[in-house]
């Protein structure tokens, strides 16, 4: 089957060209008939499966055939957790949508709002947008969804983790009631159902894996290891393996930093990438790891997501996750869109509990392997602090408006940064 075979008009053939890709993915195959049509979509789908474009291609054709925006206005809106995947799905709008005349951008927590104020001045197609910063925004009166034609919820199950429940049921109070409801989410719990009944009019639901599947082009092992251990055992695998792209993971911030000064201190380069960090110095972590400067990026979980690197090699789990569908959006961002992947977790006794949780979730049970010269000492006595947790700990994940949402510690409140569609041409029909 072919993109041809969709539906979809040739200026978008032509971008999906142009990306070099060959015949749609699973979740694209279904789903872009389907949003196509006009019908709200509940979609399970993990990161990996081409699941923004899946969404992304149609909605921009349903869009180019219809009216500018007008002042302030916003036809399609698209909310995703996170800064970092808010910037990468506007990358995305733009990338398809080069030949079209598409205006969109990305709002989110951590940077300036008045630039943002003005980019919505003069009114857009698409835009992508972190829920605090965007109830900030309507409060200031940048932003009219009369002309909302189409909501897309992002890795919805993340929102839900993130408490972001009450900001998308306040957000939905705000947008016309006649529409096109989008959900696309990597799990599908009894909470998501929950959350597409109340705002989804009889969707089609689409789901291309198992819920809760790892890919299938993602070889996974696990190597106990000391507690204690674990920096050496990784300095260790990245020299003797001659890993050249590798995105460890940490549960802390502080284990996050650490480990950074441990891989340079070891001629290894290295940054990180998570919440006490800034935008500016997330981004340029972020370029420098997909342009190889760095060897290593360090993320926590939340600062992860919207992470995309290209054909990335090497997924490693410093620590495991004590939400188990973490483990499923952490090494999803290894074997992506069919290349093959590896996942690595390195795992003391004290997480036997969160391994128990991921091979429920997983639905099997993994090989353990053991690193010669790392083999752990029997009965390891450690204590676990969550101290520094970002998940329960002092984070919160993109800030939400004063008065509306508690924090849950200290997060940053912050400005705003966005991006426009380069394309000025005249509207396609
Ligand atoms: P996503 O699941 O949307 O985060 O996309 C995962 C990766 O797959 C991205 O790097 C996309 O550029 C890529 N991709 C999306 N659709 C296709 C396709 N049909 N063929 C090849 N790569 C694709």
């Amino acid at each position: 089957m072919s993109f041809g075979s969709l539906g979809l008009c040739a200026q978008l053939l032509k971008s999906v060209a142009e990306q070099g890709y060959v015949r749609p993915s699973p979740i694209q195959l279904e789903a872009i008939p389907v949003v196509l049509s006009q019908r709200d979509v509940v979609a399970v789908a993990h990161t990996g499966t081409g699941k923004t474009a899946g969404f992304t291609l149609p909605m921009v054709q349903l869009l180019s055939g219809g009216p500018c925006p007008q002042t302030h206005s916003v036809r399609a809106l698209v909310i995703t957790p996170t800064r970092e995947l808010a910037a990468q799905v506007v990358l995305s709008v733009q990338n398809y949508s080069q030949h079209m005349n598409i205006r969109s951008a990305a709002v989110f927590g951590g940077v300036r709002i008045e630039p943002q104020i003005a980019q919505l001045e003069s009114g857009l197609d698409v835009l992508v947008a972190t829920p605090g910063r965007l109830i900030d925004l309507y409060n200031q009166g940048a932003i009219n969804f009369e002309q909302l034609e189409i909501l897309v919820l992002d890795e919805a199950d993340r929102m839900l983790d993130l408490g972001f429940v009450d900001d998308i049921r306040h957000i939905q109070s705000l947008l016309p009631s006649k529409r096109q409801t989008l959900m696309f989410s990597a799990t599908f719990s009894k909470e998501i159902k929950l959350l597409a009944k109340g705002m989804l009019n009889n969707p089609v639901l689409i789901e291309v894996t198992a819920a809760n599947s790892t890919v299938d082009t993602v070889k996974q092992l696990i190597y106990p290891v000391d507690k204690a251990r674990k920096s050496e055992l990784l300095i260790h695998l990245i020299k003797s393996n001659h890993w050249h792209q590798v995105l460890v993971f940490t549960r802390t911030k502080v284990g996050a930093d650490n480990m950074v000064t441990q891989l340079q201190n070891a001629g290894i380069s290295a940054a990180s990438i998570h919440a006490n960090r800034t935008q500016h110095a997330r981004t340029l972590a972020l370029e420098g790891f997909r342009n190889g400067e760095l060897t290593v990026l360090v993320a926590t979980d939340i600062a992860s997501r919207g992470i995309e690197v290209h054909q990335l090699p090497c997924v490693v789990n410093l620590d495991l996750p004590y939400v188990p569908e973490d483990y499923v959006h952490r090494i999803g961002r290894t074997g992506r869109a069919g290349t093959s992947g590896l996942a690595v977790s390195l795992f003391s006794e004290d997480e036997a509990k969160q391994l128990a949780a991921i091979e429920r979730v997983i639905g099997g049970k993994f090989k353990r392997e053991f690193i010669p010269g790392f083999v752990p000492t029997p009965k390891e006595k450690v204590t676990v602090d969550v101290s520094d947790d970002e998940e329960y700990g002092n984070f919160e994940p993109d800030p939400a408006p004063q008065g509306r949402r508690k924090s849950k510690g200290r997060g940053k409140r912050g400005g705003s940064s966005s991006s426009r569609s380069r394309n000025k041409g005249s509207r396609n029909k």
